[in-house]
C-alpha cells in the first residue's frame, strides 16, 4: 500500500515539475512551508479529533497526502524547525538549548542554526525562487538563524505583547497574503509559522469563552512535583477531580487557539489558490511539536520526547492532485527538506540525508537538550539531556541522567508502561542501534559552538555509548 502511494507521490511531482519546467518558459512550481507551532496531530480533525478545530485544514487533507504518524525531531520550536529547514538531526546542526551558550534572549541559552549550513531558503533562492517568510514565534527571530536564503523575513514582533507572545494568526495570515500578491506570477518559497496554539491560552473573541487561567501554580507545582518523583505511570482521566478540570479548561482553550489560527489558515489557504500561478503551488503543512496537557505530569513542551511532544501533524499537497492519500508507516517532518528540493528540481547538499518522504516507515530519531530555564523552574529533576530511537512499534528514551525507558507504541501508546526492566535484551539492542546512529550523523556546527559537557554529563553520554 505505501509502495502504491509512494509511486502516486512521485508521479505528482514528476508530473507537476514536467509541466512545469519540461517546456520553453515555463516556471516551476511555488513552495509554501506553513508550521502551526505547538499544534498536535490528534486535536485536528484531519487525525480523528471529535472537536471541530479545523475545518480549513481538513478540507485541505480532501486533496492532500496525510502522513498519520509524523514526528518533529525534537520537541521545541528552534531546532526542529532548523531540521526541516536544513534536512539535518538536531545532533547534526545543533541549533538547540545550551546553557553555555551567550544568546540568552528567549530567557535561556540557545545556540542558534549556523551561517555555515544550506538551508531551504538559500538553496530555493539561488535556483531562482523569490523567497519570503512570516513568523508567528519568539524562537524564530532572525537571530536564531531561519531567516538565511529569504529576501523578506518578517518577524516584526515589536509590542510588548508580541515579543512574549507571538504574533496573531490574523497578523500573520495577512503578512503573508500581502507577499503572495507581491510575488505574482514569480515562482516563489513562502514560509509562514502560525503561532496562536503556543501558550499563554488566550484565543481572541469569539473563540475566548469560559477559559480558565492556565498559570494557576498551585496546580502546576502539584502535577510537575509528581512527575519529578518518578511518578509517570497514570493516566489523566484519574488525576484528582479539581487538577482534571483544570487540565479540561486547559484543552479547551487550546483547542479554540487552534481553531481561530484555522480561520486564517483558512484566508491564506484560499488568497494562494486565487493568486497567479496558485494551482501551480506545492503545499506542506507541519508542526514544531506537540504539547503535555498532564500526560506524564508534565506541561508544555520542550522538556521530554513523548507522543504528546513528538506527534504532529504532517499534509503535503502536490500542484493537480484530486484526491487524499493516507500514509500510515511513521515520517519524520525533517524529510520535508529533501522533498521541497525535489519538487523544485534542486539537488540535495552532500552530507544530507536525501530520502524524502516517498521513503516511509523508517527508524525515528528524536532529542532535546536541557534548558536551564526548565532546571531554574522546575528543579534538578530537568537537568538532563534526552535521546530517544523509534524503531517501530518500540521507542527507546535515554537520558544522560542514566535513565532509560522502552515502549511499545502499538499496545501501549500513552507511554504508560515502561518495558525496560522486562525487556533489557530489546533495550540493549536499541541502545546500540541508537549509538550507531548518533556516530553516523556526526555533528557539522564548528566544534567552537558546542556546548562544553560538565564531567558528569560526559560520564553518562560516555555510559550510555554516545562518546567514545
Ligand atoms: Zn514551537
Amino acid at each position: 500500500m505505501t509502495q502504491a502511494i509512494s509511486r502516486i507521490q512521485r508521479c505528482a511531482a514528476a508530473i507537476a515539475l514536467v509541466a512545469a519546467v519540461g517546456c520553453g518558459d515555463a516556471k516551476p512550481m511555488n513552495i509554501v512551508l506553513i508550521s502551526l507551532d505547538t499544534t498536535r496531530a490528534d486535536h485536528l480533525g484531519v487525525y480523528g479529533y471529535e472537536k471541530q478545530t479545523s475545518p480549513n485544514l481538513d478540507r485541505f487533507a480532501e486533496r492532500a497526502t496525510v502522513y498519520e504518524r509524523a514526528y518533529s525531531t525534537s520537541s521545541w520550536t528552534l531546532p526542529t524547525h532548523a531540521s526541516i529547514f536544513t534536512g539535518l538531526l538536531p545532533m547534526q546542526h545543533g541549533a538547540q538549548s545550551d546553557p553555555s551558550s551567550e544568546n540568552r534572549s528567549l530567557e535561556y541559552g540557545v545556540r542558534p542554526l549556523a551561517e555555515s549550513f544550506s538551508t531551504l531558503g538559500e538553496l530555493l533562492r539561488d535556483a531562482g525562487y523569490r523567497t519570503g517568510a512570516v513568523v508567528g514565534g519568539p524562537a524564530l527571530r532572525r537571530e536564531f538563524g531561519i531567516a538565511q536564503g529569504f529576501d523578506v523575513y518578517d518577524d516584526d514582533l515589536t509590542s510588548p505583547r508580541d515579543r512574549l507572545l507571538g504574533k496573531r494568526a490574523d497578523q500573520v495570515s495577512q503578512a503573508a497574503i500581502r507577499l503572495v500578491e507581491g510575488f505574482g506570477s514569480e515562482p516563489y518559497f513562502l514560509f509562514v509559522n502560525f503561532f496562536d496554539p503556543h501558550a499563554p491560552y488566550d484565543p481572541p473573541a469569539p473563540y475566548d469563552h469560559g477559559l480558565l487561567d492556565p498559570d494557576d501554580k498551585e496546580h502546576k507545582v502539584r502535577l510537575i512535583g509528581r512527575l519529578t518523583a518518578g511518578d509517570v505511570s497514570e493516566p489523566v482521566d484519574r488525576y484528582p477531580a479539581d487538577q482534571r478540570e483544570w487540565i479540561a479548561g486547559m484543552l479547551d482553550a487550546y483547542d479554540a487557539e487552534i481553531r481561530y489560527m484555522d480561520v486564517h489558515l483558512g484566508h491564506l489557504l484560499d488568497a494562494i489558490a486565487a493568486s497567479p500561478r496558485g494551482s501551480e503551488t506545492l503545499i506542506a503543512i507541519t508542526s514544531d511539536h506537540g504539547e503535555s496537557f498532564g500526560e506524564h505530569f508534565y506541561l508544555s513542551h520542550g522538556a521530554h520526547l513523548y507522543e504528546d511532544n513528538v506527534r504532529v501533524p504532517l499534509l503535503l499537497r502536490y500542484p493537480g492532485a484530486s484526491d487524499g492519500v493516507r500514509v500510515a508507516a511513521q515520517v519524520q517532518n525533517h524529510q520535508l527538506f529533501p522533498t521541497l528540493l525535489a519538487a523544485a528540481g534542486v539537488d540535495v547538499p552532500a552530507g544530507v540525508d536525501a530520502r524524502g518522504l516517498e521513503v516511509t516507515g523508517g527508524d525515528v530519531l528524536l532529542e532535546v537538550r536541557r534548558s536551564d530555564l526548565n532546571v531554574k523552574f522546575f528543579g534538578d529533576f530537568f537537568d538532563r539531556d534526552q535521546m530517544a530511537i523509534q524503531s517501530w512499534p518500540y521507542k527507546l528514551v535515554l537520558r544522560t541522567t542514566g535513565e532509560r525507558e522502552l515502549f511499545d507504541l502499538a499496545n501501549d501508546p500513552a507511554e504508560l508502561h515502561d518495558l525496560s526492566t522486562l525487556e533489557p535484551e530489546r533495550v540493549a539492542e536499541l541502545v546500540a542501534k541508537l549509538r550507531s546512529e548518533a556516530a553516523s550523523h556526526p555533528p557539522m556546527y564548528e566544534e567552537a559552538d558546542r556546548p562544553e559537557l560538565r564531567p558528569e554529563t560526559e560520564e553518562a553520554l560516555r555510559a550510555l555509548g554516545y562518546l567514545d
